[in-house]
């Protein structure tokens, strides 16, 4: 069964606080911490999904959603922003850049894994 989740993340803490909730929840992590490693990663390693940070250094992760849906393999991987901008047009750009969806920073450790599933396709018993 592919239980594998990318998580494109450059704070470390964040990156802990996402790994460790999911992994206590069965998923395996895959953590990138720029845009151009999380895309090879996902290429590589055909994740579930991916959680995508937008404020990355070098490459954002708009520039990353939209490279991330040039690659035709990875068309039915859902991609969830994980962010902390709370300015309006922001949810709208990042589904317009090919998110699936979105969930805001700080995350709720109560309800993030809930949410992650949410966006996972239903049968995940479907090799990849
Ligand atoms: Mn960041």
């Amino acid at each position: 069964m592919n239980d594998r989740l990318l998580i494109i993340e450059d704070n470390e803490q964040n990156l802990y606080m996402m790994r460790f909730l999911l992994e206590r929840n069965g998923f395996t992590i895959i953590g990138a911490e720029d845009g151009r490693t999380g895309i090879e990663m996902a290429l590589t390693c055909r994740p579930l999904a991916i959680l995508l940070d937008i404020q990355l250094p070098g490459m954002d992760g708009y520039a990353v959603a939209a490279e991330l849906k040039k690659h035709s393999e990875l068309a039915m991987v859902p991609i969830i922003a994980v962010t902390s901008y709370a300015m309006v047009g922001d949810r709208e750009n990042i589904l317009a850049a090919g998110a699936t969806g979105y969930i805001e920073k700080p995350i709720n450790p109560e309800t993030f894994v809930e949410e992650i599933m949410h966006y996972l396709p239903n049968n995940r018993e479907t090799p990849v």
